[in-house]
């Protein structure tokens, strides 16, 4: 495998860096404080593509191959975790599914619109109040065919960007029978009739990424309105997931990576017992290890990102990338505050912050323990 990056995915790089560097990282702290979506970095990304990843050209997207995937996430990730989140639920969650099962009319309808960056986001939701992990057997919001319109109830949990959304894809069973086959997914407009959307979680970090319940109480929308086929969308959500794992693990990897700079300057400038504390092995080391972390998440991330684009399967490789970019952010934003001291306690720090919004990704889209049952499967799957 070789590990250089063309020079598209490296002038790409660069666009995503100065963007994040110019429209995410000045306004963390503020969006995180005030638990405000940067619609700025929305009407700005739609415009450059950052909004239409996972779209084809021909509906306004740009379509990027997965490794510029996870280059585009880390360099969010390194400039506001919150918008990196919003983006990716967009992207990953909210449009992917209708780019990859849509039917025409629904890609010509909704793609376009939300690619732009003149209107609101997709949103995805699987998640109910009383199932997470378990989406196999625990979603209960029905979906029923009533001549030709779709008639849903139910409740859904912690959707990103739902209240930002123009519409959500909800995960609903059309059949009775709770097996693998009774899953479908349907585009539901945030506008339509019997959708109410509940005020934004109150949350540790990614205070900027709004999260909702969201409840459907007799929504009608039309037959065409389903994403995929009946009954496949577990398959389909299961295969969004593979992506959208890389996608976390690609802003895991740009929290750590900005915390680490930011630590690094930090051991430079603080003394202690006349020198720089970046003079002491003790932090010497913790810088060593930081690094060292990071260079694996994103080795082995464009691994799995690099199979993706080659067509081939890569299950096993996107939980193991998610599973160590994530839990490796958590260690090395945890050393960044360590190195600050009581400084790094201080929401006048930026690491703070990296730390509360870094906890997220051990859990979203499939926690660490989702993620080892997926890689144990395979191993134990093995001759
Ligand atoms: C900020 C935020 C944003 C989110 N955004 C979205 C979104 O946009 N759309 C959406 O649909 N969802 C979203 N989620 C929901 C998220 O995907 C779920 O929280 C996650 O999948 C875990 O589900 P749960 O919270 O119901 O936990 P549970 O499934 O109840 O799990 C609780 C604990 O049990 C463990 N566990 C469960 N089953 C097993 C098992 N078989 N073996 C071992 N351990 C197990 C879990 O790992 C966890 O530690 C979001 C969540 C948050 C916090």
């Amino acid at each position: 495998m070789d590990f250089e990056l063309s020079t598209e995915q490296k002038a790409w790089q660069k666009i995503v860096h100065d963007f994040a560097e110019k429209e995410l990282r000045p306004k963390a702290r503020e969006v995180d404080e005030k638990e405000e979506f940067n619609w700025d970095a929305a009407r700005k990304g739609g415009p450059i593509g950052l909004l239409g990843m996972s779209i084809p050209e021909e509906f306004g997207g740009s379509n990027v191959d997965m490794i510029s995937n996870a280059i585009a996430f880390e360099e969010l990730g390194w400039g506001c975790g919150s918008t990196a989140l919003a983006f990716t639920a967009h992207n990953g969650l909210g449009t992917a599914p209708i780019s990859l099962y849509g039917s025409s009319g629904l890609k010509q309808t909704w793609l376009p619109l939300v690619s732009s960056g003149k209107n609101k986001l997709g949103a995805l939701a699987l998640t109910e109040p009383g199932a997470g992990s378990d989406i196999q057997g625990g979603v209960v919001t029905k979906a029923e065919k009533v001549g030709n319109e779709w008639v849903i109830n139910g409740a859904k949990m912690w959707c990103t960007n739902a209240g930002i959304a123009e519409y959500i894809i909800a995960l609903v069973r059309t059949d009775e029978n709770k097996n693998s086959k009774s899953l479908s997914m349907i585009l539901i407009p945030t506008d339509a009739k019997g959708v109410k959307i509940g005020p934004a979680e109150k949350k540790m970090g990614l205070r900027g990424s709004p999260a909702h319940g969201v409840t459907f109480d007799n929504v009608h929308v039309p037959l065409d309105n389903l994403v995929g086929d009946v009954g496949k969308g577990l398959q389909q959500t299961l295969a969004t997931l593979d992506a959208g794992r890389i996608s976390i693990g690609a802003i895991s990897i740009g929290l750590a990576r900005a915390a680490m700079e930011i630590a690094t300057n930090y051991a430079r400038e603080r003394k202690a017992f006349g020198q720089a504390i970046s003079d002491f092995q003790a932090i010497q080391f913790k810088l060593a290890n930081m690094e060292t972390e990071i260079e694996l998440a994103r080795t082995y991330l464009y691994k799995a990102a690099w199979l993706k684009d080659l067509g081939r399967p890569y299950n096993k490789e996107a939980a193991i990338a998610k599973l160590f970019a994530t839990e490796m952010a958590e260690r090395v934003c945890y050393e960044a505050i360590q190195i600050h001291g009581g400084y790094g306690y201080s929401r006048e720090y930026e690491v703070e912050r990296m730390y509360r919004d870094a906890r997220l990704m051990t859990i979203g889209e499939g926690t660490s323990e989702i993620q080892r049952l997926v890689i144990s499967r395979h191993v134990l799957a093995r001759e």
